[in-house]
């Protein structure tokens, strides 16, 4: 199954993609998840990406579609999370049958908004926490990796406007392509992280 994970910002990807991976084995493609990584070890790449992911804009699309083409090369089971988000990304990739399923998790922007002030990360920036809906075993230190949780840089009020923009401006467009295909199922967000889990399974189940 090769299914894509797609919504505005805060939507729950990164809490729903844990559980597939958990439930279904998926090989797990998250380009801001990496690209954080990058810049967490300083390297070329990070300090060439940082300026973009600092304002809350769009990596240039090269780099983007260069790191997810060489991880999902060959492969026929993966989760693409975040990944494509403007109509240019998808023209790069330039082959329709790397995507199965879109699914779309939908809510608005006031709702959303309001999860951001207790959103947490692994330092890895990696997993994903709420301190009032989605908390760690032991409190501030991530159950996977032992790290400890912090707010993502990019969860800054003036940073979350300009992540929304993008939104609006690029991913709404990827939406309605993949609607016209027919491949985007519609999944309400609204709701706690595994009632919002329990519609996206049925989804997936139903593609098995
Ligand atoms: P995310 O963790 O998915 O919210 O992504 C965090 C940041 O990584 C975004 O605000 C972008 O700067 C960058 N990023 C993630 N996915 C993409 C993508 N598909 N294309 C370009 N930039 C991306």
């Amino acid at each position: 199954m090769k299914v894509v994970l797609l919504g505005p910002p805060g939507s729950g990807k990164g809490t729903v993609a844990e559980r597939l991976l958990r439930d279904f084995k998926f090989l797990y493609v998250y380009p801001g998840g990496m690209l954080r990584e990058e810049m967490g070890k300083k390297t070329a790449l990070g300090k060439k990406v940082a300026q973009f992911l600092g304002k809350g804009k769009l990596v240039p699309t090269p780099i983007v579609v260069g790191l997810v083409a060489k991880k999902i090369k060959g492969k026929t089971h993966y989760l693409l999370d975040g990944f494509p988000r403007s109509m240019d990304q998808i023209t790069l990739l330039d082959n329709p049958h790397l995507v199965e399923q879109v699914i779309f998790l939908k809510i608005s922007e006031k709702e959303v908004i309001e999860r951001f002030a207790g959103r947490r990360i692994c330092s890895k920036g990696l997993h994903s926490y709420h301190l009032k809906v989605l908390l760690p075993k032991q409190v501030g230190i991530c159950d996977h990796d032992g790290t400890k949780l912090i707010r993502r840089t990019d969860d800054t009020p003036a940073v979350i406007r300009q992540r929304f923009q993008v939104y609006r401006k690029e991913t709404a467009e990827v939406i309605n392509y993949y609607r016209r295909r027919k491949l985007l199922a519609t999944v309400n967000a609204r709701g706690t992280p595994e009632e919002v889990y329990q519609r996206v399974k049925k989804v997936i189940e139903q593609l098995k």
